[in-house]
């Protein structure tokens, strides 16, 4: 799909060096617009929206809060870390304010499985619906968003 000039200009913002060190996009050298697409189409065909993943990411993370920067366990079987590191960081997506770093991770102790996602994560997955570039280290896909924190559809 045509990618508009604005966001020619929010994709030069996820370049490495611009906001975060390393960027959002890894080796995706597709334009944003279908890194944004692709993932709407995978969030679609397992029945949730980004909302639904953003929300979910943000319970855990309060409960996980009470830890205050160990783990803690979280029913019914996840022991979460929420760290705060110092500073702030810009929406890449130009949306006003600075939103803090803050790094959650959360172990699923049923599956043996971990993730590790940010606040700014959160934001860009629920507001923009955007998981950064393939190859991004930082990349969450969805599927695996889905399993570990145990996401479900709405019930018909
Ligand atoms: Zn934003």
């Amino acid at each position: 799909m045509k990618q508009t000039v604005q966001m020619k200009n929010i994709q030069e913002k996820l370049q490495p060096g611009v906001i975060t060190r390393d960027g959002f996009l890894g080796s995706d050298q597709r334009n944003l617009i279908d890194i944004l697409e692709d993932d709407e189409a995978r969030v679609r065909r397992i029945k949730l929206t980004h909302r639904q993943i953003a929300d979910r990411m943000i319970v855990l993370r309060d409960a996980g809060m009470t830890g205050l920067g160990d783990f803690i366990s979280v029913p019914p079987h996840y022991e979460i870390r929420v760290d705060s590191v110092r500073g702030k960081l810009p929406c890449p997506f130009g949306d006003p304010g600075i939103l803090p770093k803050t790094n959650i991770t959360v172990r699923n102790m049923k599956k043996n499985v971990e993730i590790i996602f940010t606040d700014l994560h959160i934001h860009l997955i629920g507001s923009h619906g955007f998981y950064e570039g393939k190859g991004s280290p930082f990349r969450l896909e969805p599927a695996a968003l889905v399993d570990i924190l145990e996401i479900k559809p709405e019930e018909e």
